[in-house]
């Protein structure tokens, strides 16, 4: 077999990052695009000693989770790498993914007994609060906006991305009117020149407030007015209007999307948005988000996730809880509503800016955060308790921590981090995860250090991708003195 080579394959399996695997005469294949279950005819791609990448050319026979993907650029995008998987289908193979790394990387035998079932939702489209589009020209000179293909910076024109809602189309289309009226070069990666790189967009479910921030590669943004104009003008649903213009700005030739410099046009340089628990009793928090905040992209399973992590944190109004990684303080808010302290933690100052603000909005007097790194900022807290105790005489005097909530990024956290945690030896931990494989890894720390892992719960903020979140929660099985 070669590069190019054609061959019938039945798919029997799919890996994490979602390509459908078979194998020939003890040859593994790679092939994207196709399910366990489908028989396709593939080109190879690439080939190395006992295993292949192939190209997917035709489906001989399809599975019977395959189904028509309802994106026309769903292949061409690298965004949404299941579309063509049936939505329970997508839910199994989700669950199967958290199973499979807790018990490979994090040693859990027997971990389907602690499985809950995967939270899904009832309508796996238009659920995502946050579109980022890059913008640039096409062959022929014309401005195109879209999403980069799979493993590219080719950008495929797509304005209406079925994850997102149907007005990022109108709200692109007045960005790029705009830049054609008035001669505003789109932003040429190759050559690092030209303006205009990305079009953020984010719009508040529950508010109906959309911000729209520019990328650009600049320090100013030329007719700036006519654009605010163009986008307040702007028909919108009932209920909904652009609520926060501003421009980031971005010299950098990298990939890093965001500029950290963010200049308003418009509105007070942030949108607000509010979140509801499930339980009955729960009030609403309102948030306030900035361009370069972290927020949930999901606000529907957002509510859900942060529901299930305040059920697993079993909180009574006594407890004294750090949520790390707290972002604009989304779970810290929510957890302070039921615990007697909260403190948070976030690298991004914007982002604890936010939850500061979204503490005093919503009345809440329990919560503190703390800018910096969770692996930094924990440890020198820790220090600082034990101090205490020293000086005061008794250890006592050193406040105890109840419960610690973790929302890392997909790196999951650092190991400083975790052993501080076990330093203060909560009675629970509750992390919540978007990268199981970091999430096993992690959970096998802990609980080679006497936690026990007893509840899991994957929950589908991503429908339609291969990625997927998850909250678990540690209890602390055995009392270890590492106070001295
Ligand atoms: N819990 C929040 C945010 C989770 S996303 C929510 O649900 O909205 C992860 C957050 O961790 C991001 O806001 C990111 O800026 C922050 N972060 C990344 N590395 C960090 C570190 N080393 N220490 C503290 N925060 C960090």
């Amino acid at each position: 077999m070669k590069k190019n080579d054609q061959f019938e394959l039945d798919i029997t399996d799919i890996s994490d990052e979602g390509a459908g695997i078979g194998k020939k005469a003890g040859f593994v294949w790679f092939v994207k695009d196709a399910l366990p279950g489908d028989r396709v005819r593939a080109a190879a791609t690439k080939l190395k000693k006992n295993y292949g990448f192939a190209r997917l050319l035709e489906v001989l026979s399809p599975s019977e989770d395959r189904r028509e993907a309802p994106c026309p650029v769903a292949r061409q995008c690298g965004g949404c790498q299941l579309q063509a998987m049936s939505y329970e289908a997508q839910l199994r193979f989700k669950e199967r993914k958290v199973l499979n790394n807790l018990k490979r990387i994090g040693g859990f035998e027997g971990v389907e007994a602690l499985l809950e079932p995967i939270i899904g939702m009832e309508d796996p489209f238009r659920y995502r609060n946050k579109a980022q589009f890059p913008v640039g020209r096409d062959r022929d000179g014309r401005i195109i906006a879209g999403f980069y293909a799979g493993r590219t910076h080719h950008i495929v024109e797509c304005r209406d991305c079925l994850l997102g809602p149907e007005e990022n189309q109108r709200i692109l289309q007045q960005v790029t009117d705009w830049m054609e009226a008035y001669g505003i070069p789109a932003y040429d990666e190759t050559q690092g020149k030209g303006l205009m790189r990305h079009v953020l967009i984010r719009k508040g479910y529950r508010s109906g407030q959309i911000m729209v921030c520019l990328v650009i590669n600049g320090e100013k943004l030329p007719h700036s007015q006519e654009l605010v104009e163009a986008l307040r003008s702007l028909p919108l649903p009932e209920g909904e209007a652009v609520a926060s213009i501003s421009y980031s700005i971005n010299r950098a030739n990298t990939n890093v999307i965001m500029g950290d410099r963010i200049v308003d046009l418009f509105g007070p340089g942030y949108i607000e948005d509010s979140i509801r628990g499930l339980e009955a009793e729960s009030r609403a928090v309102t948030f306030r988000i900035s361009p370069l905040s972290f927020y949930q992209v999901n606000p529907v399973q957002m509510e859900r996730l942060y529901s299930t992590a305040l059920e697993y944190a079993g909180l009574t109004g006594k407890e004294t809880v750090w949520d790390l990684y707290c972002g604009i303080g989304t779970i810290s808010l929510f957890l302070a509503q039921k615990a007697k302290k909260v403190y948070g933690v976030e690298i991004i100052p914007q982002a604890i800016q936010n939850a500061r603000e979204n503490a005093e909005l919503n009345g809440i007097q329990n919560a503190e955060f703390y800018v910096g790194k969770a692996e930094e900022v924990l440890p020198r807290w820790y220090e600082e308790q034990q101090e205490k105790a020293k000086k005061e005489g008794f250890p006592e005097a050193a406040e105890r921590i109840d419960v610690i909530v973790v929302d890392p990024p997909r790196k999951g956290c650092d190991e400083k981090c975790l052993e501080t945690i076990l330093k203060l030896q909560p009675e629970r931990v509750v992390y919540v995860s978007c990268d199981s494989a970091t999430l096993a890894r992690d959970l096998k720390y802990l609980c080679a250090n006497g936690y026990k892992l007893t509840r899991v719960r994957p929950c589908d903020m991503f429908p339609e991708t291969v990625h997927c979140e998850c909250v678990v929660r540690l209890e602390r099985r055995i009392w270890l003195d590492r106070r001295t």
